[in-house]
């Protein structure tokens, strides 16, 4: 279902004993079935916050409490699914610090993936691509899960 979102933004000047300015704003939601519901999550622009919100498609494979798995859209092999936690941490560093066991969970997760996929055996390889010189596209964490091929060492 397609839902028209506008915002309109007033500014209202409160004249010179108070001095300064109110802003109000005002969001109107509308679609075929009324009543009015604005979701508002993740972290603006962040593509992996907006696929697991569900605002942006993706073939998931796998969810648990904090987390989903999907296909990555360019696989760099026969297996290359992406497990994210659904809040947003930038990088290992930031969800390894939060301390809450999300990092565990991310893990598991993506042990699963790989054993759901039939690599557990022949063997797979789990990465966090970090910062500018990791490689690292998109600043949502993630995990690499790929196999169902042999990996190459050293990493390019
Ligand atoms: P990074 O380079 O940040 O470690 O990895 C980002 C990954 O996200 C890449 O493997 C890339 O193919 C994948 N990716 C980028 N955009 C999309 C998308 O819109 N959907 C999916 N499923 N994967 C994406
Ligand atoms: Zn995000």
């Amino acid at each position: 279902m397609t839902r028209e979102l506008s915002a309109r933004w007033a500014v209202q000047p409160q004249g010179v004993v108070r001095r300064g300015f109110a802003v109000t704003a005002t969001i109107y939601a509308a679609g075929p079935l009324g009543g009015a519901t604005v979701k508002i999550s993740g972290v603006a622009d962040c593509l992996f916050c907006g696929i697991a919100g569900g605002e942006i498609p993706a073939t998931r494979v796998l969810e648990s409490p904090r987390t989903i798995a999907f296909q990555d859209i360019n696989p760099q092999a026969p297996v290359h699914i992406l497990v994210i936690p659904k809040r947003h941490h930038q990088n290992l560093a930031e969800v390894a610090e939060a301390g809450d066991g999300l990092l565990d969970e991310i893990a598991a997760q993506a042990a699963l993936v790989a054993s759901n996929s039939g690599v557990a055996e022949t063997g797979y390889r789990v990465v966090f691509n970090t910062g500018d010189d990791g490689g690292q596209a998109v600043h949502h964490v993630h995990a690499h899960v790929l196999g169902g091929r042999s990996m190459g060492w050293p990493p390019g």
